[in-house]
């Protein structure tokens, strides 16, 4: 089932993620749907605050990046069919030399900008059969990785602007909180006017 992804502006996203249960309820048809609800928005990545639940999960398919002409045969191979879900995900450490790309978000439509962060991320997390999993990514991926840990600890990309930058996004970022916007995806806005 494809579930409307939370805009900019809502609290939701402002909320540090819970531990996800081992028993919690449901959990795989909610893994299920949210894949549904990435691929349908064509994202390469998803966490729980997008579809309005502040846990610790996120997903993650970076295949779509793996075809970039830019890259080399080594690096679209690593990204191609890289698939996972991250569970109760806390970063270990994160080294190497900062550097920019060009990040969005489902959650904030039509915005792009360039933000700096370290080359490569330690993770700690279970997987879907609550085993524990530790791994090192570089690259895109831990790029993609560190994106969507940002939503279970309450951040987006944008906070991550300079001042000015910001500044100027300003009045972008309350027309999407207002709905004021065209995503061909199902979206919920926080502050959509009723009956609109
Ligand atoms: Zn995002």
């Amino acid at each position: 089932m494809i579930l409307p992804i939370i805009a900019y502006g809502d609290p939701v996203l402002r909320k540090k993620g819970n531990d996800v249960p081992k028993d919690y309820p449901k959990l795989e048809e909610l893994i299920d749907n949210m894949w549904e609800t990435m691929y349908n928005a064509n994202g390469v990545g998803l966490a729980a605050p997008q579809i309005g639940l502040p846990v610790r999960l996120f997903l993650v398919d970076t295949t779509p990046f793996s075809k970039d002409e830019d890259l080399t045969e080594e690096e679209k191979k690593k990204l191609d069919g890289f698939k996972k879900v991250f569970i109760n995900a806390y970063i270990e450490e994160e080294t190497g030399k900062e550097w920019a790309f060009s990040e969005g978000c489902l959650s904030i439509p039509d915005i792009h900008e360039d933000v700096s962060r370290k080359d490569t991320v330690t993770i700690t997390y279970v997987d879907e059969d609550f085993k524990k999993q530790t791994e090192t990514y570089d690259g895109l991926l831990a790029r993609v990785i560190q994106h969507e840990y940002d939503h279970i600890e309450g951040i987006l990309f944008t906070d991550k602007l300079s001042s000015l930058k910001k500044r100027l996004l300003k009045g972008r970022l309350t027309n999407i909180s207002k709905g004021n916007i065209r995503a061909d995806y199902r979206m919920r806005f926080p502050k959509q006017k009723k009956g609109r």
